[in-house]
């Protein structure tokens, strides 16, 4: 099975928005559900899998900072949101009876495992799902940060982003008829064309250490097995 695709350690980021389903806030779980077998189809060729959920169906922290919250206790209930969201995807792929860690950059003992770099690699060698929650642990960072970090330190070959659409457009397809979608792209045409793919950081981070960023429609059933496999349209974000 492990010939359908030549990844073998990947990172899947996800917003926090795609558990949200047709909901306007929070967690939708046969969304979670949804996910999950998505993850579980790519576990199934043999691909260790690294996850990183964002927060921001449950708290943003710059929505909390213009409300009038301080801004660093704003951005660590972003990060505890994100631990809810681990744990939620966490019950949806034990359910399927897929070995999972959450990992927090935060310790709280009592519900996930502290991040020790060596023991999440091990974890991955036995083909656990390590979600890594709490994103860096630090404020004025975002997930997908976390999730570049993540891939740099435990050796991914890429970062799958899944999103609501395809790739990356050079301007938004909802709004556009004429919106086209590129193949491929530069990190540095990304940061200058301002595309929203990942914050600045985020692909700043990414573009340094060459760890290609594959942008992909998450809605599209069997998709993120499809994408490894070379299959279906997506957007490579590297060079
Ligand atoms: N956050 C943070 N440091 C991190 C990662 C996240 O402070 O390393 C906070 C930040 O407030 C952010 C929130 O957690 O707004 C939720 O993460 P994010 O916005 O990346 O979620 P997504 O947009 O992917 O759902």
């Amino acid at each position: 099975l492990q010939s359908e695709t030549t990844y073998k350690r990947v990172l899947l980021k996800i917003s926090g928005e795609a558990l949200m389903g047709d909901q306007a806030y929070g967690l939708h779980p046969p969304t979670v559900a949804r996910i999950a077998q998505e993850v579980q189809s790519v576990r199934d060729l043999g691909v260790e899998i690294c996850m990183v959920i964002g927060g921001g169906n449950i708290f943003r922290g710059l929505q909390g900072s213009a409300q009038g919250m301080e801004r660093t206790t704003a951005d660590y209930m972003g990060m505890l949101a994100t631990v809810m969201n681990a744990l939620a995807m966490q019950s949806a792929l034990e359910a399927l009876s897929i070995h999972t860690r959450v990992i927090s950059a935060i310790r709280m003992d009592e519900v996930a495992e502290p991040y020790i770099r060596r023991r999440a690699v091990r974890h991955l060698e036995k083909k656990r799902v390590c979600i890594f929650a709490a994103g860096t642990g630090n404020p004025y960072f975002t997930t997908d940060t976390a999730a570049t970090l993540r891939a740099n330190e435990m050796a991914c070959e890429a970062i799958f982003k899944g999103t609501k659409v395809d790739g990356v457009y050079d301007k938004d397809p909802a709004k556009f008829d004429d919106a086209e979608r590129y193949d491929t792209i530069s990190y540095d045409d990304v940061l200058t064309k301002r595309l929203g793919v990942m914050d600045a950081s985020a692909i700043a981070l990414a573009r340094d250490n060459n760890l290609p960023i594959i942008v992909f429609s998450l809605d599209e059933p069997g998709g993120f097995r499809g994408i490894l496999a070379g299959r279906g349209t997506y957007t490579k974000v590297y060079g």
